[in-house]
């Protein structure tokens, strides 16, 4: 990583922010992750999602309805996700919670990556590649131990109830978690500062998040490439490469 001497002005203004904010809140989505070379699964024609539709794939009936084909799909877009590392931009949100300076960060992803890169309070709330639970007892099984879960047909199997052990993920059909939700909207109702990054804020209930916050009297900053529903409403808005802005915030502050 080079020390960034240039930022753009709406970094100096983003930092400037974040200075005079007592509570700030990150609200991450895809596109934070995609400079870690996983594809943001909207994008259409790209990566693992190339040849399916993930809306059929990857729903909650599609899992129950043939098991064995959820996780011959899933297992290695699993193993490939957890191969991925953090990038600049999730080390430098790890960077602002170090300094004081960000309160929590949460995320629509699922990668695990803002752990990884350091960043101690997290809430995902799409859940987490890190776990399965039986979803029939909902004994818990880490990722490493699933593994050894699956049957000859293909299927992770608990070896307390032998019912079928579904990823700790929100698969499209679902809820999301209701704690991790609660979490989410009572940072964002308490929080001065909310800075949206990679998200295009379009999917529900995430995307009321920003509003939670506005309400309150929040200022809203946004870090995204390409509109948002949010974009009149936001008192900054970085345009700029994710990495590049987001470091250009760490040197500006
Ligand atoms: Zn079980």
């Amino acid at each position: 990583m080079t020390l960034q001497e240039t930022f753009s002005p709406g970094a100096t203004r983003l930092a400037k922010l974040i200075r005079e904010s007592r509570s700030t809140v990150a609200l991450t989505g895809a596109g934070v992750s995609v400079p870690s070379g996983i594809p943001d699964f909207r994008t259409p024609g790209t990566g693992i999602w190339e040849n399916v539709d993930p809306f059929e794939v990857a729903h909650i009936d599609a899992f129950h309805r043939d098991t064995a084909r959820f996780w011959k799909f899933y297992r290695p877009r699993f193993d490939q996700l957890g191969s991925k590392t953090p990038n600049a931009a999730h080390a430098a949100l790890a960077e602002l919670e170090t300094r004081g300076l960000l309160r929590a960060v949460v995320t629509q992803n699922i990668d695990r990556l803002h752990r990884r890169a350091g960043s101690e309070r997290v809430v995902e709330v799409h859940g987490s590649i890190e776990t399965c639970s039986c979803t029939t007892c909902g004994s818990s099984y880490g990722r490493e131990a699933v593994g050894a879960l699956f049957d000859e047909d293909g299927v992770a199997t608990c070896p307390c109830c032998m019912g079928k052990v579904k990823p700790d993920v929100v698969l499209f059909g679902e809820l999301l978690p209701e704690a991790a939700m609660e979490q989410a909207n009572a940072l964002c109702e308490g929080c001065d500062l909310l800075i949206c990054v990679g998200s295009s804020l379009e999917v529900y209930p995430v995307a009321g998040l920003p509003s939670l916050a506005l309400n309150r009297g929040a200022r809203l900053a946004i870090v995204t490439q390409g509109p948002t529903p949010y974009d009149r409403d936001a008192t900054v808005k970085l345009e700029g490469d994710v990495v590049d802005e987001l470091q250009g915030v760490l040197a500006a502050l």
